[in-house]
């Protein structure tokens, strides 16, 4: 399947494609369960009726929390970016839950002991550390902001609330890596 080679985009148009391997009616069953409903029903609210782009994404976050009842959140972020996790983690309090934020450096190991080819020994990221922690405090969603490529994909595979990102790690484009792509598109536009 590639959908961006598809000419006819009748998925977007209710109607499901030859391509597709899935059953959807056995996901129509599993979108009726409570959980999915509450998630669903919650995110729907941030963007139905025109509101979608009145909010950003930390708004978002803590709308959509405050509409399934959370009341802790755990906050999984970068230690080089900790002065805004503190702005973060004020704005999450004022808006009345329980933060918890983990460094990624929690547990102080150094990178000798987690990198097997490492024999440096400064401190390392310790994603397996943060979601652990995190998973300890039972929060009720996680935030995670900066996790470096590969260390996020651990945090993510053992984190046991659910799990969104707020911001995402590139050193090279100011944190937003669409920025790339549109540099990209720009320059093809104007070579044509
Ligand atoms: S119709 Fe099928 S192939 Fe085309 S965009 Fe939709 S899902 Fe993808």
């Amino acid at each position: 399947m590639d959908c961006t080679k598809c000419s006819t985009k009748s998925c977007r148009k209710t109607e499901s494609c030859k391509s597709q391997k899935f059953d959807n009616s056995q996901l129509v069953m599993q979108y009726k369960s409570f959980e999915n409903q509450q998630i669903i029903n919650a995110a729907a609210k941030l963007v139905d009726n025109g509101r979608a782009g009145t909010l950003s994404r930390l708004q978002e976050i803590i709308e959509f929390a405050k509409s399934l009842d959370y009341k802790k959140i755990g906050l999984a972020y970068c230690y080089g970016m900790e002065k805004d996790a503190i702005l973060i983690s004020q704005i999450i309090k004022e808006s009345g839950f329980k933060i918890i934020p983990v460094s990624c450096a929690t547990g102080g190991l150094k990178q000798s002991e987690v990198n097997n080819e490492s024999e440096i020994d400064k401190v390392s990221c310790n994603p397996l550390g943060q979601s652990e922690q995190i998973n300890i405090e039972n929060v009720d969603l996680t935030i995670t902001m900066g996790l470096c490529l590969g260390h996020d994909m651990i945090f993510q595979k053992n984190i046991k609330s659910y799990s969104t990102t707020l911001l995402v790690k590139d050193r090279v484009y100011n944190h937003n890596p669409i920025e790339e792509i549109r540099k990209i598109n720009k320059i093809q536009y104007e070579r044509n």
